[in-house]
């Protein structure tokens, strides 16, 4: 048994957990491989935020049972978001799956493998980091405690957990040493961090805990409430020079009907004056945001102030998503998904048409700046980096520039990413 194959599917805190997975079995003596036919472990890291991505693990689990049948000796596992706490159903529909784990319980393919290989794992697996390129994620808290209507994840993901500072800064000190540069706290609500250790830690003291890792260069944080970015947090963003001036703060919906029956806890106006708190006190920070379309019961007029909120708000990022029922969820249980599928279409196209011309406008005012960009590799034959406010900038350049700060001039700026040549 030498390779293994991860396919992951969903956010960013699924990315992370699939580096985890990687990051125990390459110490168990696996290395990775790029297809699940050549792999002697194949794990899928599943998720059930949209039906659609549900909808792909089905689809990949399903295409694989004839690979499954013919190699018995190959190991699959299930893992993530879709694995809830009870997996009799999912055992009964996929029995040819070895192992069902939910997040981050790597235990039982780990027990696994290690039988195969005869090894113990306990007595081989260290501590688990990301992998290390330019730019990577590290998890702070897992979880989350919000319930917010729509949303599966707290049921999947449980209740919020989080690391310990030592622990966090010690992998962010791993990890610069070899060879990161950035890092992006993550969490499903990272500014409710620390609400469940002892003495009154918040993500502000993370913060400038994970300031102080001499070679990182950047650090960033993933994702904000409204409701629980206070002040000090705020603050301490603004002062910290490793930490980039980009906040992603979802609000989900414009309409206080809607935001009630989503279980946000804010109101339109609430929100707004967040944003006008976070963009006076730090100085030149881009905003990012997540939204979703068609909710159930979201009337005309409803979805119509979310697409005010979009124009008025200036987003430098929009994450928009068309509505659909997560069983197992409140809205699930109480309220009816009544907004037709093709509405739901013409609403996020709507909002990204009109994104479009936002960020248009936006970006044309860096035309013939200099951008501060670290580089994190090449795609389509070019070199491309982001900024600190989080902007995607390509450049061409013969010399490998990996992992390093450079400064470019943007010579032409389209919606979604800025073109440029290296300034001397
Ligand atoms: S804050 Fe709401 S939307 Fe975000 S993960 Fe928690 S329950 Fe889901």
């Amino acid at each position: 048994m030498e390779s293994y194959y991860i396919w992951t599917v969903g956010c960013q805190m699924n990315k992370a957990d699939s580096e985890r997975m990687e990051s125990a079995l390459g110490q168990m003596g696996l290395g990775p491989t790029e297809s699940p036919g050549d792999a002697d472990v194949i794990v899928l890291n599943s998720c059930v935020v949209r039906e659609s991505a549900e909808d792909r693990v089905i689809g990949m689990l399903t295409s694989l049972k004839p690979l499954k049948q013919k190699h018995p000796e190959k190991v699959l596992a299930l893992m993530g978001c879709m694995v809830g706490p009870q997996t009799k159903a999912l055992q009964k529909r996929y029995p040819y799956v070895d192992a069902f784990m939910q997040p981050q319980q790597f235990g039982r393919l780990l027990e696994i493998v290690g039988e195969r290989i005869g090894i113990d794992p306990e007595g081989c697996v260290g501590p688990l980091t990301a992998r290390a390129d330019v730019a990577t994620y590290i998890p702070i808290i897992h979880g989350c405690d919000k319930f917010c209507t729509f949303c599966i994840i707290p049921y999947r993901r449980g209740r919020e957990v989080s690391r310990p500072v030592d622990e966090i800064v010690l992998e962010a000190r791993m990890l610069a040493r070899r060879g990161v540069k950035e890092v992006t706290l993550l969490g499903q609500n990272v500014d409710s961090y620390g609400h469940d250790l002892s003495g009154s830690i918040d993500l502000g003291d993370l913060l400038s805990a994970v300031n102080e890792v001499e070679e990182l260069e950047r650090v960033r944080f993933l994702t904000s409430h409204p409701n629980d970015m206070s002040d000090h947090i705020i603050d301490t963003i603004a002062h910290l020079d490793k930490v980039c001036e980009h906040v992603n703060l979802p609000f989900q919906a414009g309409d206080d009907q809607v935001l009630k029956n989503m279980r946000r806890g804010y109101t339109n106006d609430e929100y707004r004056a967040k944003i006008e708190r976070i963009r006076n006190r730090i100085p030149n920070v881009s905003m990012a945001t997540d939204l979703i379309v068609g909710f159930c019961g979201e009337t005309e007029e409803q979805f119509e102030r979310t697409l005010e909120m979009v124009r008025d708000m200036k987003f430098d990022k929009v994450h928009a998503a068309a509505y659909s029922t997560r069983p197992g969820t409140i809205a699930a249980r109480m309220m009816e998904d009544n907004v037709p599928h093709e509405e739901k279409q013409r609403r996020l196209k709507a909002i990204t048409s009109l994104q479009e011309t936002v960020l248009t406008e936006i970006n044309s005012t860096l035309e013939g700046t200099t951008q501060e960009i670290l580089v994190e590799g090449r795609k389509r034959g070019r070199w491309f980096g982001r900024n600190r406010n989080d902007k995607l900038v390509y450049f061409d350049e013969d010399i490998n520039r990996s992992g390093e700060m450079v400064t470019v001039k943007i010579e032409r700026v389209g919606p979604w990413s800025l073109q440029g040549t290296l300034a001397v």
